[in-house]
C-alpha cells in the first residue's frame, strides 16, 4: 500500500531537459563568477595590505631619518653655543641676550632658547617674553640633568607656570679651564608651531586618511595631526611597545578607539623616538570595491557571451530529446505526424533520433497497413461490412443524405456447386469489378458478406440510385463472366432520411426490398416503399 502511495506520488510534475539544462549551465556559470570574484578579491585584499604597510615603512623610515638628522643639528647647534659661551663670565648680559636670540634666530630649531648656571638659576631667555630669566629651574629631572653635566633631552613635560607642554634639550657649558659653568638649553612647544610639525607638517595627512605621529622614549606623543592628542601616553599601543624596544617594522594594529589599522614604523637611532605611518583599512575596502567593480565590468561582457552562448548550446543539444519524449509521449493518444530524419551534431542526439524515427515509421507503415486490412474485402478489395457501416454511422451522424443499394448474387450456390468454389469467387471478384466502374469515385461499394454487396452514393436519390442499380445490374447481366451461365443480381434501395433515419432500419428496409425483387423473379431492382 504505502508503495502504491510513492509510486502515485511519484507522477509529479517532472523538470524538462531543457529547463535542467538551463538551470545546470545558471548554476555553474553563478558558482564560477562568484569563486573568481571571491578569489580576486581575497588576493587583492592581501596584496594592498602588503603594499599599503610595506609603504607606510618605507615612509616612516624616511621620516625617521629626517628626525634622527634634525635632532644631530639641534644638537650640534646647542653644542656651538655652548662653546659660545664659555667665557660667559666676561660677558655683558645684553651680549649674551644677543648671543641667544642669534642662535634662535638662524636655526629656528627651537622655540625658545635659556642659559642656566651650575645652580640651576636661569640666567637668559630668548626671546625675553618668556619671562623665566632670574628664576629657578623647578622639575627634579631638569635639576638631575643639570648634576649630571652631560647633553640632556627631557620627555615631554608641562611646565607648571604656564601650563605648556614641552621639550627640552641642553648641552652642559664649561670654560676654557674645564670649570663647569651651566648648561645652553633649547625648548620645544608640542602644542604651538614647532619644527616638528614644520618637518612633518604638510604630509601629516594625506587624501587616503594615511597619517603620521612621533611617540617619544616614554610612549608619549610628541607629534600628532590632531593636536588635542598631543602628550597622550599611548605606550600599551603594540607597535609603540615595539618601537619602545628599538624595533622597526610594519603590523596590522587597532587604535585605542578599537579602528584597524595598516601601520608602519621605525624609531630614531639617536634619541629613541619612534615613527609611525598609519593608514586605515577602510581605504583598502574603498580600493577593494573599485577593484571588484573594475572586475565585474572587464568580465560582465565575456561572462553574459558564455552564459547565453552555452544555453543556446544546451538547448539546442536537448531539442531531438525534447522532441523525441514529446513524440513518444503523443504514441497511441492522437495522430502523430512524423518529421524528416535531420542529422544532429551530437552522436548520441543523432543516433536516436534516426533510430526512433526510423522504428516509428516502421510501425507506423505497419499500423496503416493492418488498419487497411482490417477495413478490406481480401477476396475483392472492396471495403468489407465493418468499414461500411462505420462509413454510414458518419454520414447519419453528419446528416449527409445518401441512398443505399444491397445486391445479392442470384442462385449463387448454384454456381458454386456447379463450376467450383474458386469459380465463384472469380465471379465475385468480377462482380465487384464492374459495380467500382459503374459508380463515382466517392460513392462507396463493400462487400457486405457472402455473395451480397453493398454501395452508398452520398447526395443521390433513390431514384437515382435505381439508375446506378440498374446500369450495374445490366452491365452484369450482358457480361462475359468465366462460367458458361450468365450472372444476375437482385438489388433493393432505400434512402437516408426519407425511408429510415437509422442505419439497422435502412439496412432492414433495403434488404425488404431485395427480397422482393427476389420473390418478383429474381434480376431486378426494387426502391423500397
Ligand atoms: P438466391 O438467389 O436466393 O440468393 O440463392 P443463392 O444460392 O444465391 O443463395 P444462398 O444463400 O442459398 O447461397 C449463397 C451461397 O454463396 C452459399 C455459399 O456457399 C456461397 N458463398 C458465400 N460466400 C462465398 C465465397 O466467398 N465464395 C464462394 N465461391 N461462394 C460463397
Ligand atoms: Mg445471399
Ligand atoms: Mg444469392
Amino acid at each position: 500500500m504505502p508503495m502504491l502511495k510513492k509510486m502515485r506520488t511519484g507522477r509529479k510534475r517532472k523538470l524538462g531537459l531543457t529547463a535542467l539544462l538551463t538551470g545546470l549551465v545558471t548554476l555553474v556559470v553563478v558558482l564560477t563568477s562568484t569563486i573568481l570574484l571571491v578569489a580576486s578579491y581575497q588576493s587583492k585584499k592581501e596584496s594592498l595590505i602588503e603594499t599599503t604597510l610595506h609603504l607606510n615603512y618605507s615612509n616612516a623610515s624616511r621620516m625617521s631619518q629626517t628626525v634622527d638628522s634634525l635632532f644631530r643639528s639641534m644638537q650640534a647647534s646647542l653644542k656651538y653655543s655652548a662653546n659660545e659661551f664659555s667665557d660667559v663670565e666676561a660677558m655683558q648680559a645684553n651680549e649674551i641676550d644677543d648671543n641667544l636670540e642669534l642662535m634662535r634666530n638662524s636655526s629656528n630649531y627651537f622655540n625658545s632658547i635659556a642659559l642656566i648656571n651650575a645652580d640651576g638659576l636661569i640666567l637668559n631667555t630668548a626671546p625675553e617674553s618668556v619671562g623665566m630669566a632670574g628664576q629657578y629651574i623647578s622639575s627634579k629631572k631638569g635639576k638631575e640633568a643639570l648634576q649630571k653635566q652631560l647633553p640632556y633631552l627631557s620627555k615631554a613635560a608641562t611646565v607648571p607656570g604656564t601650563g605648556r607642554l614641552i621639550l627640552f634639550m641642553s648641552e652642559p657649558v664649561f670654560n676654557p679651564e674645564g670649570l663647569y659653568l651651566g648648561v645652553v638649553g633649547g625648548t620645544l612647544y608640542l602644542h604651538e608651531n614647532n619644527v616638528l610639525n614644520m618637518i612633518i607638517g604638510n604630509s601629516a595627512i594625506d587624501d587616503s586618511g594615511s597619517y603620521y605621529f612621533i611617540v617619544g622614549s616614554d610612549g608619549h606623543l610628541l607629534f600628532h595631526p590632531d593636536k588635542a592628542r598631543i602628550g597622550e601616553d599611548i605606550s600599551s599601543n603594540p607597535v609603540v611597545q615595539r618601537l619602545l624596544r628599538g624595533y622597526s617594522g610594519q603590523q596590522q594594529v587597532f587604535t585605542i578607539k578599537g579602528v584597524p589599522m595598516l601601520a608602519g614604523y621605525a624609531s630614531v637611532p639617536t634619541n629613541g623616538w619612534g615613527v609611525v605611518v598609519v593608514s586605515p583599512t577602510h581605504i583598502i575596502q574603498e580600493q577593494l570595491l573599485s577593484h571588484l567593480k573594475k572586475v565585474l565590468w572587464y568580465t560582465a561582457i565575456p561572462f553574459f557571451c558564455l552564459f547565453f552562448g552555452v544555453i543556446i548550446l544546451a538547448r539546442r543539444l536537448a531539442r531531438p530529446f525534447v522532441y523525441l519524449a514529446d513524440l513518444v509521449n503523443k504514441l497511441g493518444k492522437e495522430k502523430v505526424e512524423l518529421s524528416e530524419i535531420k542529422p544532429h551534431w551530437n552522436r548520441e542526439a543523432d543516433l536516436l533520433n534516426r533510430a526512433v524515427l526510423l522504428a516509428l515509421r516502421d510501425v507506423q507503415s505497419e499500423k496503416d497497413q493492418l488498419t487497411q486490412e482490417a477495413m478490406t474485402d481480401i477476396l475483392t478489395g472492396l471495403m468489407n461490412r465493418r468499414k461500411l457501416e462505420q462509413k454510414m454511422k458518419e454520414w447519419i451522424e453528419e446528416k449527409i443524405p445518401f441512398s443505399l443499394i444491397t445486391m445479392d448474387v442470384d442462385k449463387f450456390k448454384f454456381v458454386n456447386d456447379t463450376y467450383g468454389h474458386l469459380a465463384g469467387d472469380e465471379v465475385l471478384k468480377q462482380v465487384a469489378g464492374i459495380i467500382t466502374a459503374s459508380v463515382r469515385p466517392d460513392d462507396i461499394c463493400s462487400r457486405y458478406g457472402g455473395e451480397e454487396f453493398i454501395i452508398l452514393l452520398s447526395r443521390t436519390r433513390a431514384v437515382d440510385a435505381y439508375i446506378v442499380a440498374e446500369r450495374i445490374r445490366q452491365t452484369l447481366e450482358k457480361s462475359d463472366v468465366p462460367t458458361a451461365m450468365r450472372v444476375t443480381v437482385s438489388q433493393g434501395i432505400a434512402h437516408f432520411p426519407s425511408h429510415a433515419k437509422s442505419r439497422e432500419e435502412l439496412l432492414h428496409r433495403a434488404d425488404r426490398a431485395l427480397y422482393s425483387a427476389k420473390h418478383q423473379g429474381r434480376n431486378k431492382t426494387i426502391i423500397a416503399d
